[in-house]
């Protein structure tokens, strides 16, 4: 499956766990992030009441869900953990908001997917800590106000451009969560394998990072195929060379691209001579929904310099073609 998506199993999930950071000090790389929350959070609780609501945006597997769960934690307050398509009646969301205690936190995930109802109940909640619920149907239906505990929603989207314009105006601290350096990777990668137990050599760590498709998530996984490769196969230490050989055995390519995004790259230089092609044509050949080619791959496929967006379209660059070890059409580069 995709490296980037969801869990593979329980056992990959509680690995996830056991190395995810639990307070903003663990929290690796995003300076800036971290300082901006730290005020934002500090001065809540020196004023006692519930810091602003919080929306972060940026692709999967940067640290979402684990900041939403360092602020509840660095607040002392609890958790709350839904997800936008998980909401499909208003009268879901009202449980859940009435259902607060004050100053808990309510994460929701992917928060763009929302449906409109209960994106409407969500405003007035998160602005006035009240919603009205609808009660019966047609012309005897009446709405009855209820009051909600003083709490702090934390917001994840993918892409902040997605939400309407009123949900993005609620949020008083909006971060944008940027791919990894290698540089960042490796110093998480040394945190996680410490906490595994896992011997790593400073070049197994760099190996690994750079092939991490600047992600957490990605790092954290090859960490744990490439122990596995080592333990079988060698003495259990992860060094360059281990790393190497398992990457190969895993398939995964010097870049650290996943399967989407190989084919993403492939269509644009194989079907389509290097573009430009439209997103919606480019996203019917790899058989993925726009939106996911638009806001899981193509971010990374830009910052790693293999994909430019046009005004006339999506577009492989020279680097592209040497990637798929081809040889780029000549003049199309300048
Ligand atoms: P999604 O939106 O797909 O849920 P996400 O952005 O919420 O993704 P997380 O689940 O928070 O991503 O992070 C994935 C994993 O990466 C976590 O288990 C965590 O261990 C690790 N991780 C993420 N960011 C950091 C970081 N800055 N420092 C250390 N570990 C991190």
């Amino acid at each position: 499956g995709n490296l980037v998506s969801a869990y593979v199993n329980d056992a990959e999930r509680d690995a996830e766990a056991s190395v995810r950071p639990k307070r903003l000090e663990e929290f690796i790389a995003q300076h800036r992030v971290r300082e901006q929350l730290d005020l934002l959070l500090r001065s809540a609780m020196r004023r006692g009441s519930p810091p602003d609501h919080i929306l972060l945006s940026g692709p999967p597997g940067l640290g979402k869900t684990t900041l939403a769960n360092i602020v509840a934690a660095e607040l002392g307050s609890g958790i709350r953990v839904t997800s936008g398509p998980a909401i499909e009646r208003s009268g879901d969301l009202a449980a859940i908001l009435t259902s607060l205690t004050e100053g808990d936190v309510l994460f929701i995930d992917e928060i763009h997917r929302i449906a409109k109802p209960a994106e409407e109940l969500l405003y007035s909640a998160m602005e006035d800590f009240r919603v009205d619920v609808i009660v019966g149907k047609g012309p005897g239906a009446t709405a009855i106000p209820l009051d909600v505990e003083p709490f702090t929603l934390v917001g994840a989207t993918t892409r902040s451009g997605l939400l309407t314009g009123p949900m993005r105006d609620r949020f008083g601290f909006v971060a944008h969560l940027d791919f990894y350096s290698p540089a960042d990777l490796e110093v998480l990668l040394r945190r996680s394998a410490r906490i595994l137990g896992v011997p790593i050599t400073d070049d197994g760590a760099a190996e690994i990072a750079g092939r991490s498709r600047g992600t957490p998530r990605i790092a954290n996984r090859l960490l744990r195929r490439v122990r596995d490769f080592a333990e079988v196969r060698a003495d259990g230490t992860v060094t360059v060379e281990t790393a190497r050989a398992a990457l190969t055995v895993y398939d995964v390519d010097a870049l650290g691209l996943d399967r989407l995004d190989r084919a993403v790259v492939s269509a644009l230089v194989d079907s389509f001579r290097g573009g430009p092609v439209g997103l919606s044509t480019l996203a019917v050949a790899v058989g993925e929904q726009p939106d996911t080619v638009e806001e899981v791959c193509e971010p990374f496929l830009v910052r790693a310099g293999l994909l430019a967006r046009t005004p006339r379209g999506r577009v492989a660059t020279e680097a592209a073609w040497r990637h798929l070890g081809r040889t780029p059409p000549n003049g199309t580069f300048g």
